[in-house]
């Protein structure tokens, strides 16, 4: 689950790294004096899922009050597209507004995790900012890396190596001992597969503050975090929500075959055949190893909700639940929703030949299958 900036800010308070003053968060719709703005300058920002704001109008400074309205104003409900949207445009929803600080110099700092080394690892580079993915790509020896181990911690001679290479004046020693260590700490607590802080400013007063935040948690580890769990996961599409409540793994995607498969590596599975097959699926969906009729039932509806939806391809291997009893769903769920489209169905497994008899004697419209290659091909051809 990615987390918003301001999101990341308050886990950041609670480990004590140092954010800039908050005057508060705004969203769409709210009245615009309900925020207090004190002090002098100030810095509002879109809180959407993407770095790249700053280029791309996010994040403005604003030096009066009324200038600050007014860039509040405008900048609730636009449309925000970055490097890291992928073409897609971002409707800003929600608004932080800080005090501004006067920045010296910008740092990257992130914890993240890594698969070669099976650790974490800890990346920072002395030019931080916005633009550390040109930096990495351009000069890659100007990223450090150093692999933690998180059942130990940061040790004192990683932090060492860091601040040194950092450049950092040695004053900071401490502040900034303290900072990366309790980094590593949050992003074992919390299950993080990233925690960023970019950047990681010195201020002219000659401070450090984590200026950004970006925080990615393990989805799978959500069980072990209520406060987590509770939020609300801005990814997820009103359809997504909805399979989430009720019990259905469903992610929604680009194309217009639904596709409703048993299994996780099945479903993906038909997603890529369904792809050489030239379609592209509409989602991926699995019903789960015990699918009942009620569970197929709902996942008719909820692959029907998306209105892209030309066909339907239903993928299922019976082993926990035999084909019959599946083919027996599907042919009560088809009964009590209101299906104009292909279907298309393949089954496999335990009494497949009982399963098959089931949809061929039944008076719904659908075509069967023998191979996952062959419905799929028919999926695309259906439409
Ligand atoms: P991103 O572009 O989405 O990563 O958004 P950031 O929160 O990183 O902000 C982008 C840039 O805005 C930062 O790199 C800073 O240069 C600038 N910025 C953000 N807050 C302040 C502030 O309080 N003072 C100043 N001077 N610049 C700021
Ligand atoms: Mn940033």
């Amino acid at each position: 689950m990615k987390l918003l900036e301001y999101e990341g800010k308050d886990i950041f308070e609670k480990y004590q790294i140092p954010i800039a003053k908050r005057f508060g968060v705004i969203k769409l719709g709210d009245n615009l004096k309900s925020i207090d703005l004190k002090g002098k300058q100030w810095v509002i920002k879109a809180q959407v899922l993407a770095g790249g704001r700053g280029k791309a109008g996010g994040v403005k400074l604003a030096k009066s009050k009324e200038e600050a309205y007014k860039i509040i104003e405008k900048m609730l409900g636009m449309e925000i597209k970055t490097h890291q949207t992928q073409g897609r445009a971002l409707k800003v929803k929600e608004a932080l507004i800080e005090e501004a600080n006067d920045i010296k110099r910008e740092i990257y700092l992130s914890v993240v995790l890594d698969r070669a080394h099976c650790s974490a690892m800890l990346i920072a580079s002395a030019e931080g900012g916005m633009s550390i993915e040109e930096l990495a790509k351009d000069h890659p020896e100007k990223i450090i890396k150093i692999p933690v181990d998180l059942s130990e911690g940061l040790q004192d001679f990683q932090v060492r190596e860091l601040f040194f290479r950092l450049g950092f004046d040695k004053k900071l020693y401490k502040e900034f001992s303290a900072l990366a260590k309790n980094l590593c700490r949050l992003f074992k607590d919390i299950d993080a597969n990233l925690v960023e802080i970019n950047p990681l400013a010195i201020t002219g007063d000659g401070k450090l503050l984590a200026i950004d935040s970006k925080i990615v948690t393990d989805d799978n580890a959500l069980f072990r975090h209520k406060d987590l769990q509770a939020k609300e996961d801005h990814e997820a599409s009103a359809i997504e929500k909805e399979a989430k409540e009720i019990g259905i793994n469903y992610i929604g995607l680009d194309g217009n075959i639904g596709c409703m498969v048993n299994g996780a590596g099945l479903a993906m599975a038909t997603l890529d055949t369904v792809k050489l097959a030239g379609g592209n699926a509409a989602n991926f969906l699995d019903v789960g190893g015990g699918a009942t009729v009620d569970q197929i039932t709902k996942a008719f509806q909820i692959i029907l909700k998306d209105k892209k939806v030309k066909a339907v391809l239903v993928n299922i291997f019976g082993g926990i639940m035999k084909c019959d009893d599946i083919a027996n769903g599907v042919v009560e769920a088809t009964k009590k929703i209101n299906l104009n489209v292909p279907l298309i169905v393949r089954l496999e497994g335990t009494r497949v030949k009982e399963g098959k008899q089931i949809l061929l004697d039944s008076s719904i419209k659908l075509e069967q299958a023998d191979s996952l290659w062959e419905a799929a091909q028919k999926a695309v051809k259906s439409i």
